[in-house]
């Protein structure tokens, strides 16, 4: 049972007397406020605020720390006002014991509302004066460490509550032996079963893992005393939550992640640190790239050490850290470490203590620039997990994503369709790129159409696997069923030079060539002539059954739509648009490329009929078509917006625009413009023949 007399005696240790007679007397105080109040335990309450003092103890906190940790639930649950604590105990005391009551007002509603609300509170205190923050952590600590009496609702609320705000606050502040605590405690409390699995697993391995732990250390030792350097060395273990996260962020399984063994060497100074470094090196071989001097550069909480990973024996990993007793005690204790070297109150912050107070400060710069606690909530926790981006659904849903996500991986996470139809995004209201990485804070909204499908130049800059395997499927389903559609017709138009259709063929024919094949189902072969990988010519001829040599009748062009897909491209060369005299070049795997008749680039192949395709444009053909447009023409101020002007008035997009400087007088300008077919070009080229100082235009077909 700790009693005020034990932690009296701890005190003195490091504080002074008279420090110590003041938390004394604070705690008397709060005996007698809370008297006759008790704990769910049935415990005394006063035993509360005595651990939460106890813990500040460990922490080595000054003595107004300790007070106000004593004092912590008096305004809040006695009804004693400020004004008393401050005439009793001094200003800085009450103002800690109030900061602390503030924060405790929070509302437990897991909605994030109340959580930004929370954060919000906390900054602030941070900012007033750090130690309201740790006397709050060391409560929470203290109600985390007896969560059990609760029921099973409250319980869980305030271990999430712990694993999303307090963790996170604790790893900021550097504060990681805290950190552990609250993440295995909040991790039993959510997930029991799981926790406990892990736990029994864990002790399961330590027995296995024991000789060869003892054996490493040994050589290490054996090895530090070779070279005359004094060093202490420990076994390390991950606790429970982060092996719990690895194995599900990670998918990695539990013996992949026990299979590391991992040391820590603490020492005297900075100079033995990296002497110890060369030592261990020289024991066993470092593995390349996973050297990590945090002395010289230290993580943005104020972490430092060097850390290494070695090829043990048998190949065994060893991850070393090595670290001087110093910066052991801030990787442990963080911020709070700072009180444990303090030895004048006045004393500047520095190191750690300074770090921490510019984060904090950042934060309320944030909270000043954010609109509302929402708003607040993401940049804060954009600070506290870098590597996600927050950003909104229009009806202010939070969407967790990883950093560099687009609009596209925001409309996958939302769903798979939105994800399949999406055509643009708003963000913030503005229509943006669907390439854009998102920014924290931003609202997303996307635009569907139905029947869009998804665009496999998204796989350029896609970044959560959910988009990437979503379009991904989408693209091969779309690209089987166009083929299917495409094989199709080709076969049906060569065969019906021979003057019959497939429909007319026997099954047991097509069955007989579909074996010849060494296909199941019609459909892949039909997407395999589609995919340009079988002629249609061939196939034809075999499922006619040897009619001798018989040569067909010319056969009639095929009908391009417009609307054939993925299988169907437009060739870059000549580009060819509706009306265009239009020849098919069908390549393997790849389906067929439209080129212009006159086009250079299929001279020599354009009458073999194995790799070409009678073309022609069918009569709805669909869509638009770009083509690229050359425009010489006296040099004007506001020429790009006249010609714009001219393009727009005659309904034509321009997709490209590009110029060179002919002489000071002449401009030639590239545009590319898209438009539905030759009619249409024709009308485009005649408003542009309408501007004044147009000199030649010419259609460019390389
Ligand atoms: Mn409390």
């Amino acid at each position: 049972m700790p009693s005020i007399d034990g932690l009296a005696d701890r005190l003195s240790t490091y504080l002074a007397a008279d420090q110590v007679n003041l938390v004394r007397r604070a705690y008397f105080y709060a005996e007698q406020a809370h008297d006759g109040q008790r704990r769910r335990s049935g415990e005394a309450y006063v035993t509360h605020p005595l651990a939460v003092a106890s813990i500040l103890a460990d922490m080595h906190m000054d003595h107004q720390s300790l007070m106000a940790a004593m004092l912590h639930d008096v305004i809040e649950d006695t009804g004693i006002a400020k004004e008393a604590l401050t005439s009793q105990f001094g200003e800085t005391v009450a103002e800690l014991v109030d900061g602390v009551s503030k924060l405790t007002q929070m509302n437990f509603e897991t909605k994030a509302e109340a959580q930004a609300e929370n954060f919000q509170k906390m900054a602030m205190a941070m900012a007033r004066d750090i130690r309201v923050i740790l006397v709050k952590l060391a409560d929470r600590l203290h109600n985390m460490r007896t969560l059990e009496v609760l029921s099973g609702e409250k319980r869980r609320r305030i271990a999430k509550e712990t694993l999303e705000i307090y963790a996170p606050i604790a790893n900021r502040l550097g504060m990681h032996s805290m950190r552990v605590e609250f993440e295995d405690l909040g991790f039993k409390a959510m997930h029991p079963m799981r926790s406990e699995r892990i736990r029994t697993a864990v002790r399961r391995a330590r027995g296995n893992r024991k000789e060869i732990v003892a054996k490493i250390e040994e050589s290490i030792l054996a090895c530090l005393q070779r070279e005359g350097l004094q060093g202490e060395v420990t076994g390390r273990e991950k606790h429970l939550y982060s092996i719990y996260q690895k194995m599900r962020g990670k998918r990695r399984a539990f013996n992949e992640i026990m299979d590391v063994y991992a040391f820590r060497i603490v020492v005297d100074k900075v100079d033995t640190c990296y002497r110890v470094l060369g030592a261990v090196h020289n024991l066993y071989k470092p593995l390349p790239g996973r050297f990590k001097d945090y002395i010289a550069i230290p993580k943005a909480n104020g972490y430092q050490s060097l850390h290494t990973t070695l090829f043990g024996m048998h190949g065994v990993p060893i991850e070393i850290q090595i670290r001087t007793r110093e910066m052991e005690e801030m990787a442990n204790n963080g911020i709070a470490a700072h009180w444990l070297y303090k030895s004048d109150a006045d004393e500047a912050p520095k190191g750690n203590h300074a770090r921490a107070r510019q984060w904090v400060k950042g934060v309320l710069e944030m909270q000043q620039r954010a609109g509302n606690s929402l708003e607040f909530i993401e940049s804060v926790k954009i600070d506290l997990f870098p590597d996600e981006v927050y950003v909104f659904t229009p009806k202010g849903k939070i969407m967790e994503l990883p950093k560099g996500s687009t609009a596209v991986d925001f409309a996958y996470a939302v769903h798979t369709d939105v994800g399949n139809s999406c055509i643009a995004c708003r963000i913030n209201r503005r229509l943006a790129p669907l390439s854009q990485a998102l920014e924290s804070g931003s609202t997303v909204e996307i635009v569907t159409a139905p029947g869009a499908r998804s665009n496999p130049a998204w796989l350029n800059f896609v970044v959560t696997g959910k988009a990437r395997t979503h379009i991904r499927h989408a693209l091969k389903l779309q690209r089987r069923s166009e083929s299917i559609s495409l094989g199709e017709r080709l076969l049906n138009k060569t065969l019906a030079g021979f003057d019959s259709h497939l429909e007319k063929i026997g099954a047991e024919r097509i069955q007989t060539v579909l074996a010849e094949y060494r296909h199941e189902v019609i459909e892949d072969l039909l997407e395999d002539i589609g995919l340009g990988n079988r002629m249609a010519y061939v196939v034809a001829r075999r499922l006619l059954a040897e009619s001798g040599d018989a040569a067909p009748s010319p056969d009639g062009p095929l009908a391009i739509r417009g609307t054939e897909g993925l299988v169907l491209n437009y060739a870059k060369c000549c580009t060819p648009i509706p009306g265009d005299p239009i020849v098919g070049h069908l390549s393997a795997g790849k389906g067929m490329v439209v080129h212009l008749e006159s086009c250079r680039n299929i001279a020599d192949i354009r009458n073999n009929p194995e790799k070409c395709i009678q073309l022609n444009w069918a009569k709805d053909v669909a869509g638009e078509f770009n083509v690229e447009l050359r425009v010489e023409l006296e040099h004007q101020r506001g020429l790009i917006a006249l010609l714009a002007s001219s393009v727009n008035a005659a309904d034509g997009n321009i997709e490209k625009i590009g110029m060179d400087e002919r002489d000071g007088r002449i401009s030639v300008v590239q545009l590319v413009i898209s438009v539905h077919d030759r009619v249409h070009l024709a009308r485009v080229i005649k408003k542009l023949r309408a501007l004044a100082g147009v000199i030649r235009i010419t259609r460019v077909k390389a």
